[in-house]
């Protein structure tokens, strides 16, 4: 895809990671960021709508209280807290100049999981773009408690890091082109500190597992790496959303970008176009609940979409309730699709390998042939 046509955008996500907002000595980079804001700046008064979504609260935090770890319970949530409202005071300042005004948005994974609340987020965040106000998004680590909670333990949760998050908030925005900046260039066929014949992959056309095998973990600092920002793009694109993963280190990179550059991977967009309600369903729920499915109804989803009977399904796994996401997998527990159940996992449980038609006389009432109904799949393969 040229250039012109990739960085054409009207609704932009932007995500900043920790490394870039802070140089090599862990010190704030006071001029990157204000040239980010300039940069940004300059879109809005093109009529473009820019969301930002920003880390370095936790790093600003430890920074302040001159900490070396955030191990310890409570003290990453603590450093959060106090490095959210620097953080904050830079955008503030920073696009006060350019008279644009900005509104903090702090999410956790309910935010996204709970569907009346995913709704409502989306309206609010629609309303703040028509009124000309750059939506800053940052995850609520000081409440997050999905990684300390242990009855929580074993859940997938739909992000615990800012490049997923962003994912997240371009898909329920529909946003055309989410800008991955951190500082790193781009996707590599390599690790390029390591492999000398290395290169800078250009442009992706589908997330592949080929793709997805190039990924490495996160930087120092951050919490997102090269497998999380390919997760972020493989979210997106099937959206019909373009993804760029560029260096933010480059000055002015992101007026750069929208000069037609030719900087960091893109990614292009898919046709496939997903609903909004399987998007939610694929990707932005916390799960628990899991149904192993057989051979037969493993390929009915993937190759015709068809429903969940029960008659397909082998094993129940974790307890769930009627409407919430579960995880379908096969027989050698490869996560497959996900799905909003019709029947809680105690009737799970009991309908296991029956037929549609034997349900009633099983539970004494059927409500649905299918345990998910097809327009209630996703598939993830
Ligand atoms: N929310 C974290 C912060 O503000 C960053 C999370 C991440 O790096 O993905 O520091």
């Amino acid at each position: 895809m040229e250039r012109e046509e990739f960085v054409n955008a009207k609704r932009i996500v932007i995500k900043l990671g920790t490394n870039v907002l802070r140089n090599e000595d862990g010190e704030v980079a006071i001029s990157r960021i204000y040239s980010f804001i300039e940069d940004m700046a300059k879109l809005v008064k093109q009529g473009k709508e820019v969301i930002l979504v920003t880390s370095g609260a936790v790093g600003l935090g430890k920074k302040k209280l001159n900490l070396d770890s955030t191990a310890e319970d409570g003290v990453k949530q603590a450093c959060a807290a106090i490095g959210q409202s620097r953080l904050m005071s830079f955008y503030e300042n920073g696009f006060g100049i350019y008279d644009i005004p900005i509104a903090q948005i702090l999410l956790t994974e309910d935010d996204f999981s709970l569907r009346h609340r995913y709704l409502s987020l989306r309206t609010t965040l629609n309303k703040i773009l028509e009124f000309g106000v750059v939506p800053i998004i940052n995850q609520n680590d000081t409440v997050s408690t999905i990684k300390m909670n242990a009855v929580l333990s074993g859940m997938k949760t739909c992000f615990s890091d800012n490049d997923k998050l962003s994912a997240l908030v371009a898909s329920e925005l529909d946003a055309d082109l989410l800008i991955l900046l951190s500082d790193i260039n781009g996707l590599y066929t390599a690790n390029p500190k390591e492999d000398p014949n290395a290169h800078l992959i250009k442009e992706v056309d589908g997330v592949t597992d080929e793709i997805m095998s190039l990924g490495t973990d996160a930087s120092e600092g951050g919490r997102g790496g090269m497998r999380t920002k390919l997760e972020a793009a493989k979210l997106v694109t099937r959206f019909g959303g373009k993804v760029l993963i560029a260096n933010g280190k480059i000055p002015y990179v992101i007026s750069k970008i929208f000069d037609k550059e030719d900087i960091g991977t893109m990614f292009l967009p898919s046709s496939e176009n997903l609903s909004d309600k399987k998007r939610w369903i694929g990707y932005a729920t916390n799960i628990r609940g899991q149904l192993i499915v057989n051979q037969g109804a493993k390929k009915a989803i993937l190759e015709q979409c068809s429903s969940l009977l029960p008659i397909g399904i082998l094993n129940v796994i974790n307890d769930f309730k009627q409407g919430e996401v579960v995880s379908i997998c096969d027989e050698d527990n490869v996560e497959i699709a996900r799905g909003m159940v019709n029947y809680s996992s105690e009737e799970c449980r009991k309908i296991v390998g029956a037929h549609s038609d034997n349900i009633e006389a099983i539970l004494g009432y059927k409500n649905y042939d299918a345990v998910i109904t097809r327009d209630n799949i996703t598939g993830l393969l």
